[in-house]
């Protein structure tokens, strides 16, 4: 076999430096399980300064999904974890899409062939019988072919596959840093199909090939995998190639007994920030789904991405697996809004805000300023602050507040003077409207909740507002203010 071509691809590997990758099949939407780890993945190389490579892995052709690698470029780009290598960015050993690697697989499954540890198999086989592996390797006539007849039997044109060939005796261990050393008998290892009829590799071929071409040192993944890496490493020893550091990461679960999964209803990345949750909350969170900070940082839970990427650590990812929990993640989304400058949050919340608060007379940003202590979702927004674009109806009942000392009379006569009392107001501002109103009060001998309680059930027309009257009367502008506390004032009357 001429090996020009395998000692060019050698050559190409860089070397020396922590390369990872993040693998993702393009399913057309992100799994909070595929966020944790490309967020892991991301984390170890630029913890250790190396290189980060996005690799589509799309073999399975009868799964692809139109767009879906948009959707993995796009969270990638809007969570932050950029990619030095890629199919969008190139590098070095590209290409970095499974299906343009084609020609790539065959040449290595010869190869393999050639080494003893694969062979041709000419078996009546249906394609979903060589993938689901259930083959019984000791009947399978074309493991014990010469590779000189089955060599005759390919240029003849028959049609084949080409299977791993595991030795029939023995034991064979691969190491996992999060999950040690582990051993399996290999009888209880299948002669998995390599290259199909098709030509086409299967998924545990084109990843091994992958990983070693484009150089990973660390492969990350889902623990699913870990049945599949005493296989993995047969190969790699097949090939008499160095064993990259294995990283299995536990499932996220949605309880203790069940996976997440998109089928029953687990929200996706894309669902998380549709209901209203900010990305760096959601990585925050997702970061501490089965891995915790250890020494100084262990009793810490804010972590924004650079932080991760100084303290995070192989050593402490779980071997457990962690539990999704919605209201842990609503806990740390509310912490995120809190900590945005109001710029920042105003941004935010201004799409949500203008859901509900058309006229433009509505100042988003006092209005935002309003909401960035009192909010959890994004989502809460135009529920909260629908009252300002129009007065909703309400009862008369909602004047009577027993803590602010009011009822229906009270809050009569409260009004009656607040409207004079703003009418004659010179500068509407917030300290112009707080003063009158405080000065009012003291004039009327009652609490200031007494005198606001029904100014700002009559501005808002409900009990709970973010904001207290005075924001409130501030931001509907004297007209508005005072034609709601007259219609309060009538429904009194009446
Ligand atoms: N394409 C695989 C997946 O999406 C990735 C497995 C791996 O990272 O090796 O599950």
């Amino acid at each position: 076999m001429n090996m020009t071509y395998f000692d060019d691809m050698e050559a190409k590997i860089p070397r020396g430096k922590v390369r990872t990758r993040f693998a993702p099949s393009p399913t057309g939407y992100m799994h909070v399980g595929n966020l944790r780890t490309a967020l892991y993945t991301w984390l170890i190389a630029r913890n250790g300064g190396g290189t980060f490579i996005l690799r589509i892995e799309d073999t399975d052709q009868g799964r692809l999904v139109e767009g879906a690698t948009d959707v993995i470029y796009r969270t990638m780009a809007e969570c932050g974890l950029t990619h030095d290598e890629g199919p969008d960015v190139g590098g070095p050993v590209a290409p970095y899409i499974q299906s343009e690697r084609r020609d790539t697989y065959g040449k290595y499954a010869r190869l393999l062939v050639e080494r003893g540890h694969a062979y041709y198999c000419f078996c009546e086989k249906t394609e979903s019988e060589e993938d689901s592996g259930e083959w019984d390797r000791a009947a399978d006539p074309c493991r014990a072919l010469s590779p000189k007849e089955a060599q005759a039997r390919v240029d003849a044109g028959e049609p084949f596959v080409i299977r791993q060939r595991i030795p029939e005796t023995g034991t064979t261990t691969f190491h996992d840093a999060i999950f040690g050393d582990i051993t399996v008998d290999n009888s209880t290892l299948d002669d998995q199909v390599l290259l199909k009829r098709d030509g086409l590799p299967t998924y545990n071929f084109a990843n091994v090939i992958d990983d070693h071409l484009m150089g990973i040192t660390h492969v990350v993944r889902g623990s699913e995998y870990l049945s599949s890496a005493p296989k993995y490493n047969l190969l790699y020893e097949g090939f008499g190639w160095e064993v990259p550091t294995y990283v299995h990461c536990s499932p996220v679960m949605r309880d203790q007994h069940n996976k997440m999964s998109k089928r029953h209803g687990d929200p996706s990345y894309e669902d998380l920030k549709a209901q209203g949750y900010l990305t760096e909350a959601i990585l925050n969170y997702v970061a501490l789904l089965g891995w915790s900070p250890r020494g100084e940082q262990a009793e810490r839970e804010v972590f924004s991405l650079k932080e991760l990427a100084q303290v995070f650590d192989i050593a402490g990812i779980s071997k457990s697996p962690a539990i999704f929990d919605i209201d842990k993640l609503t806990h740390f989304n509310a912490l995120y809004l809190r900590a945005m400058t109001p710029e920042a949050f105003h941004a935010a919340a201004e799409p949500y805000i203008r859901q509900a608060v058309k006229s433009p007379a509505l100042d988003s940003r006092a209005i935002a300023a309003l909401l960035q202590a009192r909010c959890e979702r994004l989502t809460e927004i135009p529920e909260k602050v629908a009252f300002f674009e129009t007065l909703p109806p309400y009862e008369r009942g909602l004047f009577t507040n027993k803590k602010s000392k009011t009822n229906e009379e009270v809050s009569r006569r409260m009004l009656e003077s607040a409207i004079s009392a703003m009418e004659e107001l010179g500068e509407w501002s917030q300290e112009g409207i707080h003063t009158c109103l405080t000065e009012l009060a003291a004039k009327l001998e009652v609490k200031n909740a007494t005198l606001m309680w029904p100014v700002r059930i009559a501005a808002a027309g409900q009990a709970v507002t973010p904001g207290g009257a005075v924001e409130i009367c501030l931001i509907l502008g004297r007209d508005e203010c005072l034609r709601r506390l007259r219609i309060g004032l009538e429904m009194l009357n009446g």
